[in-house]
C-alpha cells in the first residue's frame, strides 16, 4: 500500500513525489508516456539535448523557486532572444527598439513611442477587450499585422478578436535595445537538460511508465491512500460538464548534416501562410558545437480526444466550464489536482513549481 499514487511525472507530480518521499511517505508515480518529465523531457540526439515537447526556457523572478530548481541542476547563462521571420525579413523579439528601428527607421525611444501612439490614436481603443485590441494598444497596427496576428491565429486556431488579452501581455514591450524575451530576474537552461532535474526528484520513488490512469483506474486507486492527479481534470470526471478545449501541437524533428541551420535557438514564423509557428535549433540552448544540428518545426493543431493537450485555452467559456470541475475537485478528500492540466492554466514551469511547493506545504505543513 502506497501513501500517494501520483499521476504524471511532469514537474508538478515529480516535485510532490520528491517532497512526500522526503517526509517518509511511500509514493507510486505513474505516467502514460514511456519516459519521465512530462513536457520538459529532453531526448539526446547526436549529443544534443532535444526539447522533445517544444522549447523550454526556465525563467522566474521568484527566488524561492530559483533556489529550489538549482538544488537539482546547475543552470547555464542562456538568455532567450528569439527572432521573427516575416516573409523573409528578420525582426528582433520581444518588441523593442531594434524591432522599431527595423520597421520604421526610428532610432530614439521618443520617436518609437510617437509612432506607436499615432497608430493607437487612429484605431481609438480605450479599453482593450480581446487579444487584437490589446496588441494594438501595446505596439500599434504595423507590428500587430506583421508579428502578431498571423502567429497568434495559427497558434490558437481562432481569430485574435476571440482570444483573451492576457495571452499577449506575456511578451514585454520595451523602449530599449534589449532582446531578452523575458523580464525575469533569473533565466537559464539546466546543464545536461531537464531530465537531470526530474531524474533526481524521482530517484527514491517507484515509477511505472506506459501506465494510463484511466485504463487501470480501479486497480491503481486501490494501491494508495491518496491520489495526486496532474492529467486533464475534465477527463478525471468523465467530461460530465463538457470538454475543456486545448491546442495541440505536432513536432517535426530533423537531424541535419550542417552545423548551423538558423543561427539562433528560436525563430518564429509570424506570417499566416507558413504552417508552423516556430523552428527550434536545439544545440543553441546549451551553446553546442556539435558537427550536426537538430531542428524541430512546431505545427499547431486543434486538440481532439486522444491528442496531447499542450495549451489550455483560457477564454471565458472554458474558464466558466473549469469552475464546475473545480467545485467537484474541492469536495474530494483523497484527490489533489495540480499542474497545467489539473488546474487548467497556462502555467510556465516556474508557476508549476510555485503551486507544487504550495500544495506540499498545505499537505505536510511548512
Ligand atoms: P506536464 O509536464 O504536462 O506533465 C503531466 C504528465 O502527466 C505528463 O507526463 C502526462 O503524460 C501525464 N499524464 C496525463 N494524463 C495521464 C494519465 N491519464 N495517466 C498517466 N499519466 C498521465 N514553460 C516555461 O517556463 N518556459 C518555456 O519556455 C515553456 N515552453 C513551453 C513550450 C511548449 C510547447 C509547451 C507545451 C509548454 C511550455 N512551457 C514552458 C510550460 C511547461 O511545459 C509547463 O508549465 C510544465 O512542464 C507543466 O508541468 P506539469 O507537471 O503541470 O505537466
Ligand atoms: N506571439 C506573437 N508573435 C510572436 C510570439 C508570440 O504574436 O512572435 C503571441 C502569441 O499569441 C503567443 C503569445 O504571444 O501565443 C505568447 O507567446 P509565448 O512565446 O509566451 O508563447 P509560448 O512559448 O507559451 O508558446
Amino acid at each position: 500500500m502506497y501513501d500517494y499514487l501520483i499521476v504524471g511525472t511532469g514537474l508538478f507530480g515529480s516535485i510532490f513525489a520528491y517532497e512526500a518521499t522526503k517526509k517518509g511517505k511511500k509514493c507510486l508515480v505513474v505516467d502514460k508516456r514511456n519516459h519521465i518529465g512530462g513536457n520538459v523531457y529532453c531526448e539526446n540526439i547526436e549529443g544534443i539535448n532535444v526539447h522533445k515537447y517544444g522549447a523550454h526556457i526556465f525563467h522566474t523572478s521568484n527566488k524561492e523557486v530559483w533556489d529550489y530548481v538549482n538544488k537539482f541542476a546547475e543552470f547555464n547563462r542562456y538568455t532567450n532572444s528569439p527572432i521573427a521571420n516575416y516573409k523573409g525579413k528578420i525582426y528582433n523579439l520581444p518588441f523593442n527598439m531594434n524591432t522599431f528601428n527595423k520597421l520604421w527607421g526610428v532610432s530614439t525611444p521618443k520617436d518609437a513611442k510617437e509612432k506607436i501612439e499615432e497608430q493607437k490614436r487612429k484605431i481609438g481603443i480605450i479599453e482593450p477587450k480581446n487579444l487584437e485590441e490589446q496588441a494594438i494598444s501595446l505596439v500599434g497596427t504595423d507590428i500587430y499585422q506583421k508579428l502578431i496576428k498571423g502567429y497568434t491565429e495559427k497558434q490558437w486556431g481562432r481569430p485574435a478578436t476571440e482570444l483573451p488579452a492576457f495571452i499577449i501581455k506575456r511578451l514585454p514591450v520595451r523602449l530599449t535595445y534589449d532582446n531578452n524575451y523575458f523580464n525575469d530576474k533569473y533565466q537559464g537552461i539546466p546543464i545536461g537538460g531537464y531530465n537531470v532535474i526530474v531524474e533526481k526528484m524521482l530517484e527514491n520513488c517507484d515509477v511505472e511508465l506506459n501506465m494510463d490512469f484511466f485504463e487501470n483506474r480501479d486497480e491503481l486507486e486501490k494501491k494508495a491512500k491518496k491520489i495526486v492527479f496532474t492529467g486533464m481534470i475534465d477527463e478525471f470526471y468523465d467530461y460530465k460538464y463538457g470538454i475543456l478545449e486545448y491546442r495541440s501541437l505536432r513536432f517535426e524533428t530533423d537531424i541535419l548534416g550542417e552545423d548551423n541551420y538558423q543561427g539562433n535557438a528560436v525563430v518564429n514564423y509570424t506570417d499566416s501562410q507558413t504552417p508552423y509557428t516556430r523552428i527550434i535549433e536545439h544545440k543553441y540552448f546549451e551553446f553546442g558545437t556539435q558537427e550536426k544540428t537538430v531542428i524541430t518545426k512546431e505545427y499547431p493543431a486543434e486538440w481532439q480526444k486522444g491528442d496531447d493537450p499542450y495549451y489550455p485555452i483560457n477564454n471565458d467559456k472554458n474558464n466558466e466550464l473549469f469552475k464546475n470541475y473545480k467545485e467537484l475537485a474541492k469536495k474530494e478528500e483523497k484527490v489533489i489536482f495540480g499542474g497545467r492540466l489539473g488546474d487548467y492554466k497556462y502555467y510556465d514551469m516556474h508557476n508549476v513549481i510555485a503551486v507544487a511547493l504550495e500544495k506540499v506545504k498545505e499537505e505536510f505543513g511548512a
